[in-house]
């Protein structure tokens, strides 16, 4: 065997479970067809919270009066904007190749594909820089990603022209005028977001009843009030039909309420969902069970073929960076012969949009649906000190309890910054606090995070400043 483990895909999910097989004695080997660190850093996660940056601070210039302040007026430089994001990428890929090279992890730039083997299938790789390479290793594991579903019958592909997935919309070499965005997943409404923030005219359109279909429902509909206070334009429960192109721009037809409609802008971002890379890793020769687009594993990673291993977005949703990571940790650490807890932690969501929305666990009306009578509270930022102060008191935190045992079950919030503070209540969950526990908890004044205990304590009709 030339490695004890082989990972294919150096994603926020490879290169973690890289480094964490590497503090655990295992030699590791990681191939990359692309950039380390991959879509998360270099397509993903990382440029596009840079752009949003940028857009942020543009927009709060264009509010200075309300902080006593002026300025000679705002302008910006779209060229540069996309430089500074592709330079933030830069660096953290170059951050990934550090942490390769400290933790002795040896790197193959090339395209992988798996044949019959034994204990684990061989890996052959065909090298970037020329020439093939096949190694060995005790344990495989994928962690090959996904990449943006794609419906080409209507129309719903790049063209890298008019026509734009994520990754088009991350370096487009001018800021259009005028934008529909086909889904309001986060992907959708962060880029939604950044070019409303920019000035350019932006139709949302959403399959669904509401926005962010996957978070609760009062806060799907405080984020559509709140982003259509900026300017943003929503069509939902309105299903595209067919896109066409023009040498001008891009036509979209869609059918809402039995009727049909066409809407027409320069540019139409595709932001539809994912599907999982599966193609051409050998996966059928080697019979691996593949179902709807991503492969099936057990509870640990492991899939139906021995020595292989599946995590993050190959192995299914929540398609999360930090999903990937912790599965990837997880499956090499029961490689490892360790005995880790399952893979039941509380997964958050965050959206980066202007106002962010997070959230964990069950919304109020999955809680119902579960079979809890549950205890919500709500606390809105316009009442806490510091959100005032500051100028942010758009959104509110929401908190769901199970009414019977005080367990929480799920944390909901829209408005600055709750990216950051839905980790509280992630940690919560995880340790499995309950309305008692929280209540006693002392939350720092004056800070946004009181509203999270305020939240708390509304659900059991004790809030102290509503
Ligand atoms: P998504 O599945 O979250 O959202 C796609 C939306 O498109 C859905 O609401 C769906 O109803 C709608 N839709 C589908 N077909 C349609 C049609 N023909 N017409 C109109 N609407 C249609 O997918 P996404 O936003 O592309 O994101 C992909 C994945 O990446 C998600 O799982 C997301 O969680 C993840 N992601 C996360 C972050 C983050 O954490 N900030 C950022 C980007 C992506």
């Amino acid at each position: 065997m030339d490695f004890d483990l082989i990972v294919i895909g150096s994603g926020p999910g490879g290169y973690v479970t890289a480094i964490r097989a590497s503090q655990l004695g295992l030699k590791t080997a990681i191939v990359e067809r692309a950039e380390l660190g991959g879509i998360c850093l270099n397509w993903g996660c990382i440029p596009t919270k840079a752009l949003l940056k940028s857009g942020e601070v543009y927009e709060q210039l264009s509010h200075l009066a309300d902080y006593g302040l002026s300025s000679g007026g705002a302008s910006f430089d779209f060229p540069k904007i996309i430089e500074r994001s592709r330079g933030v990428a830069k660096k953290m890929e170059g951050g990934v190749a550090f942490l390769m090279k400290k933790h002795k992890i040896e790197v193959l730039f090339g395209v992988a594909t798996l044949e019959k083997g034994a204990p684990a299938p061989k890996v052959t790789v065909a090298l970037n820089a020329g020439g093939k390479r096949t190694i060995t290793a005790k344990h495989v594991i994928l962690a090959t990603g996904a990449r943006a579903r794609t419906i080409p019958a209507i129309g719903l592909e790049s063209d890298g022209d008019r026509v734009w997935t994520y990754r088009d919309a991350l370096v487009p070499k001018a800021c259009p005028k005028s934008l529909i965005v086909i889904g309001s997943g986060a992907i959708g409404i962060e880029f939604a977001s950044f070019y409303r923030a920019l000035g350019a005219d932006v139709t949302v359109i959403e399959a669904l009843d509401r926005i962010l279909p996957v978070e609760d429902e009062e806060v799907s509909k405080a984020a559509h009030k709140a982003f259509e206070k900026r300017g943003l334009k929503f069509r939902v429960a309105a299903k595209v039909t067919k896109l066409s192109k023009s040498k001008t721009g891009v036509s979209v037809a869609l059918e809402a309420g039995g009727k049909a409609e066409t809407l027409i802008a320069e540019v139409a971002i595709v932001a539809v969902g994912i599907t999982g890379n599966v193609e051409n890793l050998g996966l059928e020769a080697l019979g691996v069970t593949v179902d709807r687009g991503h492969v099936v594993t057990d509870g640990h990673g492991k899939t139906n073929v021995a020595g292989l291993y599946a995590i993050g977005d190959i192995a299914g949703p929540p398609w999360l960076a930090h999903k990937a990571s912790h599965e990837g940790v997880h499956c090499v650490e029961h490689i490892a012969g360790l005995k880790p807890a399952g893979l039941t932690a509380p997964i958050p969501g965050c959206t980066y949009s202007n106002p962010q929305i997070a959230s964990v666990g069950l919304t109020e009306a999955a809680a119902k649906a579960a079979g809890h009578e549950p205890k919500v509270g709500r606390f809105p930022f316009r009442v806490n000190g510091k959100a005032v102060a500051a100028g942010e008191i758009e959104g509110l935190v929401k908190t769901v309890f199970d009414g019977r045992t005080g367990a929480l079950l799920g944390a909901h919030m829209i408005g600055h910054e709750v990216t950051e503070m839905i980790q509280g209540f992630v940690v919560a969950m995880t340790l499995e606090a309950t309305e008692e526990d929280l209540m006693a908890t002392v939350f720092a004044h004056p800070t946004m995070s009181e509203a999270m205990h305020e939240s708390v304590l509304d659900a059991y009709g004790r809030a102290l400043h509503i």
